[in-house]
């Protein structure tokens, strides 16, 4: 072909997977390209997903816990808020980690390709772009094309219906929104606006808000979190909305669903996100991809074909950066010639809610579901001196232990800077620690880490009065 480039390893996809994988090759010696369709690198985490959602809940948390602090003492005077320079805001911290990329890519001599990939064979990929057409030819390739919003399709075309990247546009602050899915991103978003003043509705087909997390603590979040919904509808299902001057006006089916169509400024559709798989030409590579878009890897990240690899979001749950980062590393590293493998006993899982919510390796339903026998300690909060300090002490510090060898199989955690406690305990699942190893570790005092320690001494009996 004309001028076709040739390279050890192209990495199709930018997001924290491709981004890593094309660092670690590069590291290794690997003649390495970085195909993105978008101007920036950084993918759906960095652009409009981990970070744009974290700069908006800590400006919100600090407007929020500013309002709490008259009890304390200090008063401020009401407060106004400027949607632009909280989107400049947003946009500067996107900006600052998008162009720190670009300039990893090119100390490290990553060659960065904007453009649309797509196989045209077992070693090309041919990408489209404003300037044409050009094909590279690989050894090895690296799939990391990610995943986007599962759309509803009877919501209507209208721009007061919009998915995550939408909502994180910050256009304007609806007086009432509905979130659709009452998961994680779903309820991180709505956190965001109900700061902003907005009253939420949240629907949810299951039974509970945050699945995946133990209904204790959920039921703190939800206990703290009352004040910003209208209506929490679990077991019910959206089933039909139509978009009328006045809103968007929407219809449920379930338990618990109003009889009436209700009335929303703002909809959210948080019901999940589907994997890029069959938009990529991954059929003219050979590359077997799922009827739903994932892509089967085996724990070296391979492919059915032996020199494709695939990671991140597109080769399935759970759909999480840190996760995508380390598939990356393995993928890159095994091209090089390393025998590397992705073998993480855990992956934790974070909402950046308020209190935020954190939770790792196995929680009390499985261990009950799968008749594990476990032993729990459990510390609340309510005793811990840094956490009446900082006049938020509704959270509580849970590890289960397994009742024979007594090592941590997993932990939970509530409370305000759960998602840096979880750390800890993941870290002693990795390392196998059992509860005495934990208790007996010298905590810093007084800090919310130390309710890490606090727990396992609670599940040997001991006193846990600081
Ligand atoms: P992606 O980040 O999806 O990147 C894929 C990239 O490939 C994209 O840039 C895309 O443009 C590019 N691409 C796709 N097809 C092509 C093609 N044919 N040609 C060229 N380029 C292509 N995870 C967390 O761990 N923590 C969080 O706090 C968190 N918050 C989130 C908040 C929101 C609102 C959302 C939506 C997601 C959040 N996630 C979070 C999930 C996280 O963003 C993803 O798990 C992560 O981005 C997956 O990384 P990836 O490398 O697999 O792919």
């Amino acid at each position: 072909t004309e001028s076709e480039q040739q390279f050890d390893v192209v990495v199709l996809g930018s997001g924290p997977g491709g981004y890593s994988a094309a660092f670690r090759a590069a590291d290794l010696g690997l003649k390495v390209a970085l195909v993105e369709r978008y101007l920036t690198l950084g993918g759906v985490c960095l652009n409009v997903g981990c970070i744009p959602s974290k700069a908006l809940l800590h400006t919100i948390g600090v407007y929020e816990a500013a309002q709490t602090l008259s009890e304390q003492g200090i008063q401020f005077g009401e407060a106004s808020i400027d949607l632009e320079r909280l989107r400049g805001y947003k946009d500067g911290v996107i900006a600052k980690l998008t162009k720190g990329l670009a300039g990893m890519a090119k100390a490290r001599k990553v060659e960065v390709i904007t453009g649309t990939g797509r196989f045209i064979g077992p070693h090309q990929l041919q990408v489209e772009n404003v300037a044409g057409t050009l094909t590279l030819g690989f050894k090895s390739a690296i799939i990391a094309a990610g995943s986007e919003s599962v759309k509803l399709p009877f919501l209507p075309d209208d721009p007061r219906v919009v998915d995550s990247t939408g909502a994180l546009q910050l256009q304007s602050i609806p007086e009432k929104m509905l979130i659709i899915g009452g998961g994680i991103i779903g309820l991180e978003m709505g956190t965001v606006y109900s700061g902003l003043g907005a009253r939420l509705d949240v629907v949810e087909m299951q039974s509970g808000l945050m699945q995946g997390a133990d209904r204790d603590l959920v039921r703190v979040w939800q206990n703290q979190n009352k004040h910003r919904f209208d209506q929490i509808m679990l077991n019910t299902k959206t089933i039909s909305a139509e978009a009328k001057d006045d809103g968007i006006w929407v219809r449920f089916e379930g338990e618990g669903a109003p009889d009436e169509p209700q009335r929303y400024d703002l909809v959210l559709q948080a019901v999940g996100r589907s994997p890029n798989g069959k938009k990529i030409g991954a059929e003219n590579a050979g590359v077997r991809v799922d009827e739903r878009g994932f892509i089967a890897v085996d724990n070296q990240m391979r492919t059915n074909v032996p020199h494709i690899y695939a990671i991140g979001d597109i080769v399935g749950q759970p759909m999480l950066a840190h996760k995508a980062v380390h598939e990356g590393h393995v993928a890159a590293e095994v091209i090089a010639g390393q025998k590397s493998f992705f073998d993480a006993r855990v992956i934790p899982s974070v909402a950046y809610t308020d209190p935020e919510v954190a939770w790792v390796g196995l929680t009390e339903e499985q261990a009950k579901a799968q008749g594990i026998a476990i032993e729990k300690g459990l510390f609340p909060w309510q005793a811990s001196g840094r956490a009446i300090a900082n006049n938020r002490d509704e959270g509580f510090t849970k590890l289960l232990f397994d009742a024979e060898t007594k090592r941590i199989l997993g932990g939970g955690i509530v409370g305000v800077g759960a998602g840096d406690l979880i750390s800890e305990i993941v870290l002693a699942i990795e390392m196998g620690a059992d509860q005495v190893d934990i208790a007996k570790t010298i905590h810093p005092h007084p800090t919310l880490g130390e309710s890490v320690g606090m727990a396992a001494a609670a599940s040997l009996g001991a006193c846990t009065d600081i």
